[in-house]
């Protein structure tokens, strides 16, 4: 058969050739030694799942910490799956977890000299290629109806044969040149198919990043590269792309590793380098003892919605979702505390061959400490802009003076043992609600005779001034001991016989902290009056007085 007059009978409108894409369009990339090429590629389902934010951080941190690119590519060639606005929601997605792209497509539409980067905008490109596999006698045109598919697949059943258009079964493999023009001429649909080079019994070998030797049977199905409408399948659009794009390492899910025969096949027929394959196993939960993929279905901290409306802080999840990838990161979190997590050499051959698992508990705890590292005026920043999406009330407190929400969240922050109080946004307002008579109400009471408490806050209030230092402000507690039959050392108190003194100065301390806050626990007291300053300290302590 004249296999190029079989081309141009199927692809008459293919004028760029796969050569001149190969070679033209899409020159090499100039990239220093070592630099890795990777991308994200998902389909605009609009549902960003938590795993794709993991795999796409893998991505994103091989790429740029070796000075390579990161390619945000959109795969859209089941349009079933598509839903509107499924690209932006994703693009969104990433972008609130600072996922930064160098190539591909954005918000405004796409950038980069190797696009387009959405696959329905590459139907052409695709087409070259297979024309050229026409040319090389390695694809050819399948008319075989749903109908007709069904019957192979049923004669397999009986012949106890492997599924998959193949071999005997491959029934439009041999058509002739007439055949395949008169069945066009009718009008019939068709879908082009590889000729696989395969043989039965062979294998192949490869050696994945993150899995080690893998070997698998070679692949000798006719798979389809062009589906009737024309538009590639993933695994053709997957070949053509990625070795256009210069991919260097194809980072993915590992469902795709028994696909992993017909890429190389693919690569192999199209006469361009394969990539690295790494592929990264699902992250999974805990339910009942045994562990289970993490589930758009049933887990809803497998969206990353979640995580917003919760209000964990982006650099929260950044730093868990590390801690999942690679298990030296804890050591050197604690190691280098204050380095941005991009100092860390992340090694994608130390990923976990199985699922990390994900762990809500352990999450809030990481993001507690994510947190008792910001300074105060990123945390008043982050809890004020998700307040504004999450919670009015909150943020009406919080954004009516910014000085004032800076200085509660400075209290007691830094230092060698930072306060973990905070782990998320929506923990903010149980933490600073007595900050604010609008959110301020009572939690705790003192177990203590309410006529001695009077009588320590009436003689607290004749002696307090705002104006004192932290030592003045604690000399005023102990000042007022003596005439109360408290000690105004907690040493002092300790040594002496019991029912010397009725208390000591520590005692008076909680008893002012609760008239003020309305709790028992809370950071450093003076700080606290010092910023509330002293009309609503007063008013706090005459209202206690006044409800004893
Ligand atoms: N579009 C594919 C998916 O969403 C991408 C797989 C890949 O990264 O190659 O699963």
């Amino acid at each position: 058969m004249d296999n190029n007059k079989l081309a141009e009978l199927l692809f008459p409108h293919i004028k760029t050739t796969a050569q001149q894409y190969r070679e033209e369009i899409y020159p090499k990339r100039d990239l220093p030694e070592g630099a890795m090429v990777t991308r994200f590629a998902p389909s605009p389902t609009g549902f960003l799942h938590i795993g794709g934010v993991f795999t796409s951080l893998v991505n994103e941190r091989c790429a740029h910490q070796t000075g390579g690119a990161f390619i945000l590519r959109i795969e859209d060639t089941d349009k079933k799956r598509e839903k509107e606005d499924g690209i932006s929601a994703i693009i969104d997605g990433l972008d609130s977890f600072g996922i930064r792209f160098d190539e591909g497509v954005n918000k405004n539409g796409e950038s980069g000299a190797y696009g387009p980067y959405t696959q329905s905008f590459r139907g052409e490109i695709y087409q070259a290629f297979v024309k050229e596999l026409v040319e090389k006698g390695l694809a050819y045109p399948c008319f075989c109806s749903e109908e007709e598919l069904t019957a192979i697949r049923a004669q397999q059943e009986v012949d106890k044969a492997m599924p998959g258009y193949h071999g005997q079964y491959a029934k439009c493999r041999d058509l002739s040149y007439e055949e395949i023009e008169a069945n066009i001429k009718a009008g019939k649909s068709y879908v082009m198919r590889l000729r696989s080079p395969g043989k039965p019994g062979g294998r192949i070998k490869y050696k994945d990043v993150i899995k080690g030797n893998i070997e698998m049977d070679e692949n000798i199905v006719d798979i389809v590269v062009l589906k009737s409408d024309g538009i590639p399948t993933y695994h053709f659009a997957h070949a053509v792309d990625d070795s256009l794009m210069g991919t260097t390492h194809v980072i993915r899910g590992d469902e795709w590793v028994p696909s992993v025969n017909i890429h190389q096949q693919l690569f192999y027929v199209l006469g361009m380098k394969a990539p690295k394959y790494a592929h990264v196993a699902p992250v999974m939960k805990e339910e009942d003892g045994s562990k289970r993929k993490l589930s758009k279905r049933k887990d809803p901290e497998a969206a990353v919605s979640y995580f917003t409306q919760e209000g964990y802080p982006k650099e929260s999840v950044i730093e868990y979702l590390l801690t999942l990838a690679n298990s030296g990161y804890e050591d050197w979190r604690r190691a280098n505390r204050d380095l941005p997590y991009t100092e860390y050499k992340f090694q994608l051959n130390k990923m976990g061959q199985s699922g990390p698992l994900f762990d809500l508990q352990k999450l809030h705890s990481v993001s507690a400490d994510v947190i008792s590292r910001m300074t105060a005026a990123e945390v008043a920043e982050g809890a004020t802009a998700w307040a504004e999406t999450y919670d009015p009330e909150l943020h009406a407190c919080l954004a009516a003076d910014k000085a004032y929400t800076e200085g509660l969240f400075a209290i007691d922050r830094g230092g060698k043992k930072p306060r973990k109080d905070i782990a998320k946004w929506s923990d903010v307002k149980g933490y600073c609600a007595y900050f604010f008579d609008g959110l301020f109400s009572r939690e705790e009471a003192m177990e203590m005779d309410k006529d001695l408490q009077k009588e320590i806050l009436e003689r607290y209030l004749a002696v307090y001034d705002e104006n004192d230092d932290k030592d003045q402000w604690f000399g005023r507690m102990k000042e007022i001991c003596p005439a109360i039959g408290f000690a105004s050392e907690v040493k002092e108190f300790k040594a002496a016989e019991p029912g010397t003194f009725k208390g000591h100065v520590g005692d008076v301390s909680s008893v002012v902290r609760v008239a003020v806050t309305g709790r028992k626990n809370t950071p450093d007291l003076r700080s606290i009056m010092a910023l509330m300053g002293r009309a609503m300290c007063e008013q706090r302590i005459r209202d206690y007085i006044a409800s004893l």
